[in-house]
């Protein structure tokens, strides 16, 4: 079976400096050889810290931007030669919801407005069913009906961002890619939300790749997730799996930085030393050499490649096959 999305060999380096004559002279490396697929109806995880690049892949994946190189297939079709009216299409079908339900909802637009733009745009209901749509994706998102005659800043936060995903279930969408869709909400309101998206993919058979920070959000969600450290994927496996034994030492990190409820299970915390580097200036070698506490002289200098370690999941660590199970700490050899 061919997945929903296939992204192969991703790469998108931003301009960052020129030379007085115009000439780049330094590049942000925002997206480096990135490749991961997306099972129609499943989710894939991407997590890692802000600046790791994974709102850039979700903007290339849209073609909101153009990448640099590799490839992107929805179904079976490269998007890199889709003529405008396919594109268009694709448009339809993959969808994108922000953090910040406030700033992606136009304030002077009631709900109905708003909810009704996609189906004209897209001329998807007639014009004398269109009323009766908006009260249809209204409730599909728990939202009363007559909600559609107030506009935006009428609503709390938890539900603008219902709105928000109203809006793009209006064109149907078969892919919808959530932008830290939580991460600007009351931690009160977040499972709310993440209830509602995991409830609209099994009845409606969406396929998500869902972008946060903080494993601790997708733990329920995902069943895939990619772990992003400065432009690349550094360990990408079934969300069980992951969860239950990170391979990566960076998603070690990540991971036991997130409280467990068991007092017994509790793991050893891993506590990251010094700054996050910049995608600017890389480090040389694995990218994660500067605050990785297994590193050694290798490290340093090669680039660890995402390696297959299972049917399912791959890692890209020079140390995969002698690092101590997860949990326990060996200091680095000082090399
Ligand atoms: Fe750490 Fe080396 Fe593995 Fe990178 S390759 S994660 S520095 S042990
Ligand atoms: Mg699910």
């Amino acid at each position: 079976m061919t997945a929903l999305l296939e992204v192969e060999g991703l790469v998108k380096h931003f301009v960052a400096a020129r030379s007085v004559f115009g000439r780049p002279t330094a590049y942000v490396k925002a997206v480096d050889g990135v490749s991961f697929t997306v099972e129609a109806g499943k989710t894939l995880a991407l997590v890692g810290e802000s600046g790791c690049g994974k709102s850039t892949v979700s903007r290339l994946v849209l073609r909101l931007i153009e990448p640099d190189a590799g490839i992107v297939r929805f179904e079976g079709r490269d998007l890199g030669t889709l003529g405008a009216n396919r594109l268009r299409a694709f448009r339809r079908e993959a969808q994108i919801i922000f953090q910040d339900p406030y700033a992606s909802l136009n304030p002077r637009m009631t709900v109905s407005q708003i909810l009704t733009e996609p189906l004209a745009l897209h001329d998807l209901v007639p014009a004398a069913r269109r009323r009766e749509r908006v009260e249809e994706l209204l409730r599909l998102v728990g939202l009363e009906p007559r909600f559609a005659r107030r506009y935006p800043h009428e609503f709390s936060g938890g539900q603008r961002q219902r709105i928000a995903i109203a809006r793009a279930l209006a064109v149907e969408p078969k892919l919808i890619i959530c932008d830290e869709p939580v991460s600007a909400l009351d931690v009160s309101i977040r499972s709310q939300i993440l209830n509602l998206l995991h409830d609209l993919q099994n009845r409606l058979g969406l396929a998500y790749i869902f972008v946060s920070h903080d494993l601790a959000v997708v733990k329920h969600i995902a069943d895939r997730v990619a772990v992003m450290n400065l432009g690349g994927i550094v360990e990408i496996g079934d969300a069980e799996a992951l969860f239950a034994e990170p391979r990566h030492p960076y998603s070690r990190a990540l991971l036991s930085a997130i409280p467990v409820p068991k007092p017994e299970a509790k793991r050893s915390r891993i506590v990251l030393e010094g700054e996050m580097p910049s995608a600017l200036n890389p480090p040389s070698g694995c990218r994660f050499h500067t605050r990785c506490p297994y590193v050694i002289a290798r490290c340093r200098t090669e680039i660890p490649l995402l390696l297959a370690d299972g049917r399912r999941h791959a890692t890209a660590c020079h140390r995969i096959a002698e690092l101590p199970a997860p949990g326990a700490i060996v200091p680095a050899d000082g090399g």
